[in-house]
């Protein structure tokens, strides 16, 4: 076989299957509307839930940074890239979510790979929910620790798996917020069967952070559980990008020294951290509580306005609302209608998803209105007949 034999392969094989992904070409791309190939859609795919990607105090937080600290950071964060304004922002993290430190990286992509290689060895083994993010079990597979994954939030299931001998150290991996299904994790039990074998928690809360909990402090915070490792992401409910870690005090100086990610990177420009700083004193703030009630109240309309003869209602809280379709090309067809209706919305389908579980995720946002909602119902219903 040959390299072109190999690539056309591989492509056809993920054609045939309608499980071929594309991009499309976005003039605006978080809010309220989408705007893209030469026309505006209604947005129910975008992860900016509390509306602040355009947000006016963050936007002039980011550009002032940049005329003070430049455009970008200059280095790793362990030669010169690591500026006062990481520093603020580590320090109001951590003090925010109630740990000794943060650390901050590039991606959640990054913070998951860096966390989970420099702390698994060959005697270890990662014991994770079996609908952990791909950033997770692709740093677990690719990593020398032992994977098992435990069935979708069943605590007794991670108790089984926990309970036989190691060698090395176990660590416990799953999501506040589960980004394909919106559903949350029982972390209370399964932060007890961690601690029941001395293994370690680790908690990714992408979904979570900043759009749940008290001062927005995330699915943990709600739970009243203080994982180990919590993983936070600002490309979300921050309206960002970025990602932190936030531990120990040992913990830290530990991902300092063995953490290739922090150290073979160039860290994110200062004037990110600016725009981080500013998002994090929104979500602290009144301002964020209405945001949170407005997004709740979002939530509640739509949950309450779909007829369940035509779809089925996730266990789902949170501002994923995935309309599970189970076939690729019905998914397919399915986001094609509400397309050409004026509503934009994303057919995820595996290997995202598991095999037979093609599905629409809606995402809901604070910059939605209740008319947007009604419309994309209104849709809905009318493609499901
Ligand atoms: C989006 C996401 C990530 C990746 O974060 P990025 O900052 O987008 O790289 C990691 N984990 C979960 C659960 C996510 O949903």
């Amino acid at each position: 076989m040959t390299w072109q034999q190999k690539i056309d392969d591989a492509l056809t094989l993920r054609r045939s299957a309608d499980a071929l992904r594309r991009r499309y070409v976005v003039t605006q791309g978080a809010g309220r509307w989408l705007l893209a190939e030469g026309r505006q859609y209604l947005n129910f795919s975008s992860n900016d839930y509390l509306g602040l990607s355009h947000h006016p105090q963050i936007v002039c937080a980011w550009q002032q940074g940049a005329e003070r600290f430049g455009v970008g950071s200059g280095g790793s964060g362990h030669v010169s890239g690591y500026s006062i304004a990481h520093q603020a922002l580590e320090d109001e993290l951590a003090q925010w979510l109630g740990y000794s430190r943060a650390l901050l990286f590039i991606s959640g992509f990054a913070a998951n790979q860096a966390v989970i290689t420099a702390l698994m060895g060959k005697d270890d083994r990662i014991v994770a929910d079996r609908l952990s993010h791909a950033s997770l079990l692709e740093a677990a597979s690719l990593s020398p620790a032992v994977l098992r994954r435990f069935t979708h939030n069943d605590p007794q299931h991670l108790a089984r798996l926990l309970s036989a001998p190691c060698p090395g150290q176990q660590l416990v991996v799953t999501e506040g917020v589960f980004s394909m299904d919106g559903d949350s994790a029982p972390l209370a039990e399964i932060h007890a069967e961690a601690q029941h074998q001395n293994a370690w928690l680790l908690v990714d809360d992408a979904h979570g952070i900043g759009v749940s909990g008290e001062e927005g402090r995330g699915s943990c915070f709600r739970q009243q559980v203080k994982p180990e490792l919590l993983v936070v992401t600002f490309g979300k409910g921050f309206g960002v990008s970025g990602a932190a870690i936030l531990c120990s005090d040992s913990v830290a100086d530990y991902l300092l020294q063995f953490a290739r990610h922090l150290i073979y990177s160039t860290s994110m420009p200062p004037a990110q951290a600016q725009a981080l700083r500013a998002a994090l004193a929104v979500i602290r703030s009144r301002e964020g509580d209405e945001r949170r009630e407005k997004l709740a109240m979002l939530i509640q309309r739509f949950r309450a306005g779909l007829d369940i003869a035509d779809f089925t209602l996730a266990n789902s809280d949170s501002a994923i609302q995935p309309l599970i379709v189970g076939d690729n090309h019905k998914a397919l067809q399915l986001a094609e209608v509400l397309r050409a209706q004026g509503c934009w919305v994303t057919a995820i389908r595996p290997p995202t998803v598991p095999v037979g579980t093609a599905r629409l995720r809606l995402t809901l946002t604070q910059a939605h209105e209740c008319q947007d909602i009604d419309r994309l119902l209104e849709v809905l219903h009318g493609a499901g007949q």
